[in-house]
């Protein structure tokens, strides 16, 4: 039987490899792209070794799993960064603002506004990213590429939550070339944004296990990588 730890380290270098030699390829420097280890469905024995390969940026999609894994890896003493990477109901803000360092899938602006008020309160606030659904598939959360430049002007005003950057998912199922037009996409809407609200906006989340290095080629800051990590372990 492989052992769990070498497993896990093995995806780890190999992932963490194929985004260095994929920033290199698009010129950038390998520094440029920080990966998320989305750890969803998995149990923190698998989590565990990833943190101690020096993974302390950790991405859950549904809140209450973020909390109980949040509070089960509390003790450690690494200083964990969690990512929301799912949907976030506003029921649910509240308590997940303060564990989380960064919000991808901030999808309208009522949430965008509800975090904004809770950010007064906190003394780290958590940054933000905006979701756009760039491949027009029905099911996916986030605002249409034109509704988020009219409501460009509402979305800066909301100036006490740090908002970084914008975040997108590919259509499901396709592959690195099919997901590039949905990144190239996402690269182009901040362009348009920034020229209309003057925001940074320094970080795009974009790219997972099957097409992070399109991502990366395509201007990706964050790329969120699940199922290559877990590789030739049973599913959770
Ligand atoms: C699950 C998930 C990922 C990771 O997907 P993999 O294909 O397992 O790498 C990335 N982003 C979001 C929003 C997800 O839900």
């Amino acid at each position: 039987m492989i052992d769990l730890h070498d497993r896990l380290r093995a995806n780890l270098d190999g992932v963490r490899s194929r985004i260095a030699e994929a920033a290199r390829r698009a010129g950038r420097e390998p520094g440029e792209v920080r990966l998320v280890a989305v750890t969803k469905k998995n149990p923190v024995e698998r989590i565990r070794p990833l943190i101690e390969a020096g993974q302390l940026d950790l991405g859950e999609n549904f809140p209450q799993e973020l909390w109980r894994k949040a509070e089960e890896l509390s003790g450690r003493p690494e200083r964990i960064r969690w990512h929301l990477i799912g949907h976030l109901q506003t029921n649910k803000a509240r308590r997940t603002a303060p564990l989380v360092r960064l919000i991808h899938s901030v999808d309208s602006l009522k949430l965008l506004r509800l975090l904004d008020d809770l950010a007064a309160d906190l003394p780290e606030p958590p940054a933000v990213c905006l979701q756009a659904n760039c491949s027009g598939e029905q099911a996916k959360h986030g605002w249409a590429p034109g509704a988020l430049l009219e409501e460009a002007e509402a979305i800066a005003s909301c100036s006490r939550i740090p908002i970084v950057g914008l975040m997108t998912m590919a259509g499901f199922g396709t592959t690195d070339e099919e997901a590039r037009p949905a990144f190239a996409l996402l690269r182009d809407l901040r362009e348009r944004l920034r020229a209309r609200t003057g925001m940074a906006l320094p970080e795009l989340s974009m790219g997972m296990s099957g097409d992070f290095e399109a991502a990366i080629e395509e201007g990706a800051t964050l790329v969120r990588v699940g199922s290559a990590l877990f590789e030739g372990l049973d599913s959770p």
